[in-house]
């Protein structure tokens, strides 16, 4: 296992992997054909596509505070669910990849969740008997308010994502901070909000210097998700989606904002330039890679 890291005098970054899993390609990629977005990334016997659990650590110089961004699938699916989503944390686990930058949950003082999609959020918690429990003793757990809303009370589609195991520790919790669009983590790291994958996701984004990095969760969940019109059918509000990609990605490109990728199995950061009317993946980079 290898994993990258990154040292200014403000903050410490480090990539945590909570290993792999894979989902169906086909809902990946929304209405995009599949002789296109399989020339991209390549689907196994089931259709599904190889996806990254990649989670940042960001630890603070100037207050101390070591935020986590997500935490992955978790340990929590029985077999059966294992193996319909291909989770494999044979190379890359979430207290390993603590471990082997010299942390543990314990160290972790914050977790921003994007969201609270299985997939972001089941390392929070792990069964103890029947119950789960949230395994970070620590750490204040930052929702948006809009998200929270909607993962509490969410529609008959999107309902599948939101597990009882993985919501309800969070809502008994003295430590659930729900925010606003515009919280200030800390000078330095604020978040990016957007709403066409799900309401209220909330895209952790850090300013160090002329560095800017943005975690770029299910907003651009792979490399090939960069081009405008390639938007999953997992999102629950396509339309915004093309806009804030469409607004966001002139962006990325002029300032530059490296892009950190929680599910690309290849690529950690990549930066995007404009090709034709479409934009693409420019480099791709490692967190050591980060001017
Ligand atoms: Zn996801």
């Amino acid at each position: 296992m290898e994993l990258s890291s990154k040292h200014y005098d403000s903050f410490s970054l480090y990539t945590i992997d909570a290993g792999r899993f894979k989902l169906d390609g086909g809902a990946m990629f929304g209405v995009v054909p599949k002789t296109l977005w399989s020339k991209q990334i390549p689907a196994d016997d089931k259709n599904r596509i190889f996806m990254a659990l990649r989670c940042l650590l960001i630890q603070s110089h100037a207050t101390g505070r070591n935020y986590l961004i997500d935490t992955g699938i978790g340990n929590k699916f029985d077999e059966k669910m294992s193996r319909i989503y291909g989770v494999d944390t044979s190379e890359y686990d979430l207290d390993d990849s603590l471990a082997y930058h010299g942390f543990s949950r314990d160290d972790i003082t914050d977790i921003i969740f994007t969201h609270l999609h299985f997939d972001h959020c089941g390392g929070t918690t792990d069964w103890q008997g029947e119950e789960s429990v949230i395994c970070f003793p620590n750490a204040d757990l930052w929702v948006t308010k809009t998200h929270w809303e909607t993962a509490t009370k969410p529609n008959a589609r999107e309902k599948a994502s939101f597990l009882k195991e993985n919501i309800e520790p969070l809502a008994n919790s003295d430590k659930l901070r729900l925010i606003d669009e515009g919280h200030e983590f800390e000078p330095g790291l604020t978040h990016r909000i957007v709403n066409g994958h799900t309401l209220g996701q909330q895209l952790p984004y850090l300013t160090i210097g002329n560095t800017h990095l943005m975690f770029s969760g299910d907003l651009f969940p792979t490399f090939a998700h960069i081009p405008v019109p390639w938007v999953m059918g997992y999102d629950m509000r396509p339309i915004y989606t093309l806009e804030e990609k469409a607004q966001i990605l002139p962006e990325c490109e002029s300032t530059p904002i490296h892009l950190f990728m929680e599910h690309d199995a290849q690529q950690e950061v990549i930066t995007v330039r404009k090709e034709g009317k479409n934009f693409t993946m420019d480099k791709g980079l490692t967190l050591k890679d980060l001017p």
